[in-house]
């Protein structure tokens, strides 16, 4: 059955993946579109959307856009399904199979408009989802795009992953094999080694399903009519150019949390993004307000990561011994492991009272941007090392899954604002680093952070890259809902 494209006014979908940095950055694409009169509708699954009820303020900011709507999708998960820490490819994985027919059901049914603009005349899907989106897109005849919200430096590992498969690279035979360069990812061959290949790539098994699901999902982006990246020329533009042989029609509009904060300025509708899946305890703000400038290392592994305890002792012992100054998200399931075993043993605890701050899920945008932190301890996720780059603080970086591993190499060896220790968890080097960072090394981190600083906020200003790209992609959604021939 052909969809009927209305000729009405345009409504774009926006359907995330389910998870905070997606969510986060999803919610800020979708504010720009709005900002700009288009319709929007935001899917969420129910978990997300009941979470963001919780702790966000979106309902009242939402609100004042013409048009917007939130709508929901089951994720097809039981009630009592945690959706957080390990089990995130279980959510992909879900919605891959399982929500399908609901997304047509709800496309084809016109339920996800309004009276002005009933149906959808655009979908912006995350990638991740980029198979089964695009085949009922292509099967109702609606444009689709799909949203990396990774960095383009793993869109283009992934991309590259079946040649280096077939180049047999991969699997990897061991420990011992860990610091082999990898040569068939065009670009990288100087510095992209096994170990800073996406962790899925560390599966004995090819077939393993997580390597399968990220792999075989990035190859669907070709199929698009266009992809957008949470990225600014200036930073990834080589590798984007790599990534245009395959997927011409590209927009690069970040750093979005950037962006937006720039086209709000002037704009009374909505001052401020709360998109948070957790609870903020803003008590830390007060606390880094009485800091020295520049002396404190901010310390947050994102929304995802799971540390062992005694991946915990070695960082906490790291840090006493580094006499820094800390502030330290220690979200509640943090640490594999139930009660006591979960916790920052007392003793340790006592001795760094004086230096450091710790709450369970930091305002982390306005932490990054305050004067007193001069150093990111993270795990490299996208978001964070935007909001890093924008910032222009200087990160150690310790990855945990998926894309981190690559983003911490980049951030290392290509942008030089940062150190990466991936799969070394001694509290000597912890130490170590932290020395490195905010003292020894400080000036060069600190003036190469800077520049990269600089570059992210030029892009997204009047004039820069991602400032036209965004235009250019707002102006080709009103062609193409038109009728009219846009540039995808
Ligand atoms: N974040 C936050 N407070 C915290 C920790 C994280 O607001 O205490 C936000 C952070 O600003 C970022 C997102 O959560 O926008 C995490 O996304 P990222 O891609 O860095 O990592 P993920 O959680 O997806 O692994």
């Amino acid at each position: 059955m052909e969809h009927q494209v209305s000729h009405r006014l345009p409504r774009v979908l926006i359907f995330p993946l389910p998870a905070q940095g997606p969510v986060n950055s999803m919610l800020k694409l979708a504010e720009l579109l709005a900002l700009q009169g288009l319709h929007v509708t935001f899917l969420n699954t129910q978990f997300t959307h009941n979470r963001l009820l919780l702790h966000a303020d979106i309902q009242a900011r939402f609100a004042t856009y013409p048009g917007f709507l939130f709508k929901t999708i089951s994720d097809g998960l039981p009630d009592d399904h945690p959706r957080s820490g390990d089990t995130v490819m279980e959510v992909i994985r879900s919605i891959n199979t399982e929500s399908k027919s609901v997304f047509r059901h709800m496309l084809v049914s016109d339920e996800l408009g309004s009276e002005n603009s009933p149906s959808v005349t655009c979908i912006i899907v995350d990638g991740i989802f980029g198979g089964f989106a695009t085949d009922i897109a292509n099967e109702l005849h609606i444009p689709i795009i799909h949203f990396r919200t990774l960095g383009a430096c793993c869109i283009w590992v992934n991309l590259c992953i079946p040649k280096v498969i077939e180049g047999r690279e991969l699997p990897i035979r061991g420990e011992e094999d860990m610091d082999r360069l990898i040569r068939n990812v065009p670009g990288t061959e100087r510095f992209l080694r096994c170990r800073d290949l996406p962790s899925f790539c560390r599966a004995r098994n090819l077939t393993d399903p997580d390597l399968q699901v990220f792999v075989q999902q990035t190859l669907h982006s070709p199929r698009a009519q266009a992809i957008i990246l949470n990225t600014f020329e200036d930073l990834e533009g080589p590798i984007i150019s790599h990534i245009r042989t395959l997927c011409p029609n590209i927009y690069s509009i970040g750093p979005l949390h950037m962006h937006l904060k720039l086209r709000l300025a002037n704009n009374e509708a909505s001052s401020q993004s709360s998109n948070n899946l957790f609870e903020v305890d803003r008590s830390c703000i007060a606390w880094l307000d009485a800091q020295p400038p520049k002396s404190i290392i901010y310390i947050s592994f994102g929304s995802f990561t799971v540390m062992t305890r005694n991946q915990l002792i070695e960082f906490w012992y790291g840090l006493v011994n580094s006499n820094a100054r800390f502030l330290w998200v220690a979200r509640l399931d943090l640490v594999a492991g139930d009660g006591e075993e979960a916790q920052i043993p007392l003793e340790l605890l006592e001795e760094s009272r004086e230096r450091g701050f710790i709450v369970g899920w930091a305002p982390q945008e306005e932490v990054l941007a305050h004067p007193a932190v001069g150093g990111f301890l993270t795990h490299s996720g996208w978001n964070s090392t935007l909001e890093s780059i924008v910032a222009g603080v200087p990160m150690i970086c310790w990855p945990y899954f998926a894309d981190q591993q690559v983003n911490s190499r980049f951030v290392s060896e290509v942008w030089k604002i940062g150190i990466d220790i991936k799969d070394v968890c001694d509290r000597k080097i912890v130490e170590k680093m932290l020395n490195d960072l905010m003292v020894e090394r400080k000036e060069e981190f600190s003036k190469a952070a800077d520049e990269i600083s600089r570059l992210a906020r030029q892009s997204v200003n009047e004039g820069g890259s991602s400032y036209y790209n965004l235009d250019r992609l707002i102006e080709d959604i009103r062609l193409t809902s038109s009728g009219r021939v846009g540039s995808y």
